[in-house]
């Protein structure tokens, strides 16, 4: 490796867009360690290898991002967290004697963002939308945090459905308080304290096609997506009169902290982080 500082990186495809980089020399210089991290590029056919590459050069530690966390998890099998276990993807790669572990760090990171924020309190009931990739790391950290009723929604709700009895398989005991369906309108049956959009649709600049009636003056909203510009789910809930709202630029930094303290052995600061990152975003659209 051409720098002799520890190694660390994130691997994707395509992976320029990461900010990862930018978060980690954060953490680095806030807590006086030292460290390069760098982004890789791999190929979809040469993850496994180019993993392996890096750890056999003296790589430290790595971040995986789309499209390679199922991958990640098969690398890591012999060695996952419980988390990641029943997460079935790894953002967080390190290794030991024994071999690669894994761990899932964005369903904490949401977790701790939830409650920087003051969105998450005991006992709430949470309304999740999406039940792809984001959406599965984030129940577990969800459940264990002592919400009592998660309710995972899906355009496709067989999905949801699925997720649900995968999640049951693992642990029985929450299946009164996990439950699953459609986007439909029996959503509002029952008020939310919490509706948190794990979809992609905020990606393509739509707003869901969420039933009329799902807040009430004291619900939170939480978009996993995050940019510059509010996201179309936090307007949708801001028209239909939410104001206590964020978007996911916090559950990003939060789940590259856990990184951090897995690697380094030290939880950084994650504000000052978000706001400068805030500041970025908003200083380039202008
Ligand atoms: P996946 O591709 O795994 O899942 C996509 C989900 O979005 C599915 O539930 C899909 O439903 C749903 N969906 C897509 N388009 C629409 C639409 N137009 N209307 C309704 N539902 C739709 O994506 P991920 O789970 O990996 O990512 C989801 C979001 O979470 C992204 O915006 C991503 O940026 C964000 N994210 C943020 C993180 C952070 O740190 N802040 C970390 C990880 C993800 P269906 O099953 O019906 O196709």
């Amino acid at each position: 490796m051409k720098d002799s500082k520890p190694q660390f990186a994130v691997i994707g495809h395509p992976v320029d867009h990461s900010r990862s980089p930018e978060i980690h020399t954060a953490f680095a210089q806030q807590t006086k360690i030292e460290l390069s991290y760098e982004r890789l590029d791999a190929q979809p056919a040469a993850f496994e290898t180019c993993v392996e590459q890096f750890f056999a050069q003296g790589g430290r530690g790595l971040n995986v991002t789309v499209p390679f966390k199922e991958r990640a998890w098969q690398l890591a099998q012999s060695n996952l967290s419980e988390r990641a276990k029943l997460a079935g993807a790894v953002n967080t790669l390190w290794t030991s004697l024994e071999g690669i572990h894994g761990c899932n760090t964005d369903g904490v990171g949401l977790v701790r963002d939830l409650q920087r924020l003051a969105l998450l309190a005991p006992n709430a009931r949470v309304l999740l939308l999406g039940a792809g990739g984001a959406a599965k790391g984030v129940i577990g950290p969800l459940l264990e945090i002592g919400c009592r009723h998660l309710h995972v929604a899906n355009r496709t709700a067989d999905r949801a459905h699925a997720l649900r009895q995968a999640w049951l398989a693992h642990q029985p005991a929450a299946s009164s308080c996990l439950t699953a369906g459609a986007i439909a309108a029996d959503l509002t049956d029952q008020t939310w304290d919490l509706v948190i959009n794990a979809t992609a649709s905020s990606l393509q600049g739509e707003a869901l096609a969420l039933p009329a009636g799902l807040y009430d003056k004291t619900t939170g909203a939480y978009d996993m997506m995050y940019g510059p510009q509010t996201t179309a789910f936090l307007k949708q809930a801001s028209q239909q009169g939410v104001t206590r709202m964020a978007d996911g630029l916090g559950m990003l930094v939060g789940q590259a902290a856990e990184s951090f303290r897995i690697w380094h052995g030290v939880l950084p600061e994650v504000t000052p982080v978000i706001d400068a990152l805030r500041i970025q975003m908003s200083s380039a659209v202008r």
